[in-house]
């Protein structure tokens, strides 16, 4: 592929440059030999977003996204990586199941990082092959879609995935207090829906929470909070970073942007776990992840069916998609909202998901000559109305269609390589 030569763009320092590439990295743009030129003035260039948390639904008999169109969704969203939730059907909980999900992701728009699953089939009973995964180079182990329930079985897993300097990332929600019907946040009426409690209790998530620290306290392994959602799982984060424990967190761009009003409509879009949150949770997860109680965002990009979002809402499966909006959700609610500067962005979604998932010596790099040239280049002036039906995802479960949202992604690096906007070098 030809030499470019990104001319005059911002870094999100302030600084502008010229920024050269060769093959996969950034070289002197004096060494570069006949380039390509992109005029970028008035346009940035952040290093490539680390998603820790999508949802790519393959392999699946009948998946509602494969790696293909997950990873080109990535890719316009500016994601440069992103790691791959076990709850596919097989469950990755097997070397081979991470071998097998490496084979398939081999011709993806993005890095594509096994998770591995805690508990066996996500049962939550017996911890999972562990130390196999491991070998095969799997440092991220999550149940998510299911709360970890038994403490002796979390801090089995803990004690395991610590040994070889692993994350255990934790869905926490007491299933016994927001049980399998939990899908209406507190504070919002609607009809009864079900015989069964259909209240998210809230307090399901700060107490698994304060159970966990406790946990990653004891046995030293780094525990990582799923899509926190309420302003006393905050308070507890903040607690337990006082104290020094071993914890980091993770917010949705979802639950930063959406109010807990819109599940009063029970139009399945908005139905998600954890639930859209009331105002004051909002306002906490903004200020949170302003001042780094909230290490990063998590899209949660959750692709379902129609025909698993066509159902009365206590049956509909929970879940949004996320990745090709999350950079302007994160934009409109932190930086046009004077929370947060352009540094701290590029921290919360890239340097510190790719120091977390342990990919930093690859990914969240910075934008220097001899790094790896993975970058998203965006403009900050152009907004969109979100219209579902133009999307990469293949999943129309979207909570954002109608809305004026900044639509900042250009175009996506990866090592050297358009992922996205690829049209800007046909000649
Ligand atoms: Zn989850």
């Amino acid at each position: 592929m030809s030499d470019i030569l990104i001319k005059d763009v911002s870094l999100a320092s302030g600084v502008r440059t010229d920024l050269g590439i060769h093959a996969t990295r950034f070289v002197d743009t004096a060494s570069l030999v006949q380039p390509v030129v992109i005029n970028a003035s008035g346009l940035m260039a952040l290093p490539g977003l680390v998603d820790l948390h999508t949802h790519l639904r393959e392999p699946s008999p009948q998946p509602a996204e494969t790696i293909s169109s997950g990873t080109l969704a990535a890719a316009k969203g500016g994601f440069t990586a992103v790691f791959a939730m076990a709850n596919t059907d097989p469950v990755t909980d097997t070397a081979s199941a991470v071998r097998n999900l490496r084979t398939l992701a081999a011709d993806a728009h993005a890095e594509v990082i096994p998770v591995g699953a805690i508990t066996r089939g996500l049962q939550g009973r017996e911890v999972s092959e562990i130390e196999a995964m491991n070998d095969e180079g799997v440092n991220f182990f999550s149940d998510d879609g299911f709360c970890v329930m038994d403490a002796s079985i979390m801090r089995e897993a803990l004690l395991r995935v610590g040994y070889s300097g692993g994350v255990v990332a934790q869905h926490s929600q007491d299933h016994n207090i927001a049980g399998p019907c939990a899908c209406v946040p507190d504070g919002v009426e609607v009809p009864p829906l079900a015989e069964e409690d259909t209240t998210w209790h809230r307090v399901a998530e700060a107490s698994i929470i304060a159970r966990d620290v406790q946990l990653a306290m004891d046995t030293g392994t780094h525990l990582h909070i799923c899509h926190i959602s309420t302003a006393e799982a905050v308070d507890v984060v903040r607690w337990a970073k006082e104290k020094g424990a071993p914890v980091t967190a993770e917010v949705t761009p979802h639950h930063l942007l959406l109010g807990s009003e819109l599940v009063g409509s029970l139009d399945t879009r908005f139905k998600v776990n954890p639930p859209l949150r009331n105002d004051e949770d909002r306002h906490a997860l903004r200020l949170a992840l302003a001042d780094g109680t909230i290490d990063v965002v998590g899209t949660d990009h959750a692709p379902h069916l129609p025909s698993d979002k066509e159902k009365p809402f206590p049956q509909a499966k929970p879940g949004m998609v996320g990745l090709e909006w999350a950079l302007g959700v994160v934009i409109e609610t932190m930086i046009n909202t004077g929370l947060m500067d352009w540094v701290t962005l590029a921290k919360r979604t890239s340097h510190t998901p790719a120091r977390i998932g342990k990919i930093s010596y690859c990914q969240g790099r910075p934008l220097a000559i001899s790094e790896r040239a993975t970058f998203t280049l965006i403009d900050l002036t152009r907004r969109a109305i979100v219209d579902k039906d133009l999307a990469l995802t293949q999943g129309r479960n979207n909570p954002y269609h109608g809305l004026d949202l900044p639509d900042p992604v250009l175009a996506t690096f990866w090592e050297g390589r358009p992922t996205y906007a690829s049209f800007l070098f046909e000649s």
